[in-house]
């Protein structure tokens, strides 16, 4: 074998055994059309063009989830475009209740009704497309606070054709998003460097925590599906959160693939006050710890400037 023959098969193994070992992550992205500090619709319109632009630059599918309430009323018709663009991408959209209320606070029939009004409006956006409405998922991860609730409202999901969207990676992009869109708006380009910069050294810590964590967890490492909101702050460090997830080893993939992995299928049956996500879940059932004294805990600072201008935790 020629000494270049050796080369290129050692590249070509190398190339293949890292595809091998790479896990897959499924983004997916709560509160559509966008979540901002402001109304404004051009400040809309750039985040969901820009995220969208990411995503096919990085050849990531993902799966946005409709508050359905805002599609109707003031902004609607200019929020449904930006819906659609999201379907015309080839993205996924799931059902993400129309006002967003926990499932722990509100009554079981109220919250169904509730669902069922953005299922009103978002299958036919779908259907048009010759597309299903699948993926449903909890504000707040709140899936109910006492088992009848749960097994009531996951009854109904069932018989309406819907799978719930789970999430296992999650990195409190909201806390930072808000700071970010002040910074953004305000023109202070010092201010919003320095938030992105945060954000993303966040990121790099708990995409290597919840890798860990799920390890440790399972004894091998699942696919993951990340939690994160479309927010300006998303859309301009998408280029980044890929260079992250690809130092991972996690490679994109759509929620349908991720949840084929098995892990997926072990039991997750709380029932309490807790927004948990399914790490913690699985954690539950199979009577183990996750290392939670080394979570990484997002910048103090940046906690206190979100609080600050979230008028509506
Ligand atoms: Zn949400």
């Amino acid at each position: 074998m020629s000494r270049l023959l050796v080369f290129a098969s050692a590249i070509a193994f190398f190339a293949f055994a890292s595809v091998a070992r790479a896990e897959g992550v499924a983004l997916t992205f709560d509160d559509l059309p966008t979540m901002a500090l402001t109304g404004d619709a051009p400040y809309a319109l750039k985040t969901t063009t820009a995220l969208l632009a990411g995503l096919r630059r990085h050849g990531a599918p993902a799966t946005g989830f409709v508050i359905g309430e805002r599609l109707e009323g003031d902004g609607g018709s200019e929020h449904t475009r930006l819906v659609k663009a999201w379907r015309d991408a080839g993205m996924g959209l799931g059902n993400h209740t129309y006002s967003h209320d926990s499932l722990n606070k509100t009554p079981v029939a109220d919250y169904i009704a509730d669902v069922e009004h953005t299922d009103r409006i978002l299958r036919p956006l779908l259907a048009a497309r010759g597309r299903p409405l699948q993926w449903f998922r909890h504000p707040f991860l709140e899936t109910g606070d006492t088992l009848e609730t749960r097994r009531a409202f996951e009854s109904w999901l069932a018989a309406h054709g819907y799978r719930v969207a789970p999430v296992t990676l999650e990195n409190s992009d909201y806390v930072f998003a808000l700071p970010y869109d002040d910074a953004v708006l305000r023109n202070d380009t010092v201010a919003a460097t320095r938030i992105r910069r945060a954000y993303l050294d966040h990121t790099a810590n708990v995409v290597a925590w919840y890798r860990a964590a799920a390890f440790q967890l399972l004894g091998r490492r699942p696919s993951l599906v990340f939690l994160l909101h479309a927010t300006r702050l998303n859309a301009d460090t998408l280029d980044d959160l890929a260079v992250i997830l690809q130092r991972n080893d996690l490679h994109p993939i759509s929620l349908d693939r991720a949840m084929k992995d098995p892990a997926y299928k072990i039991a997750d049956t709380y029932a309490g006050p807790d927004g948990d996500e399914w790490l913690s879940r699985w954690a539950r059932t199979l009577h183990k710890d996750l290392p939670w004294g080394s979570f990484p805990e997002p910048p103090a600072d940046i906690v206190a400037e979100n609080d600050r201008l979230d008028t509506n935790p």
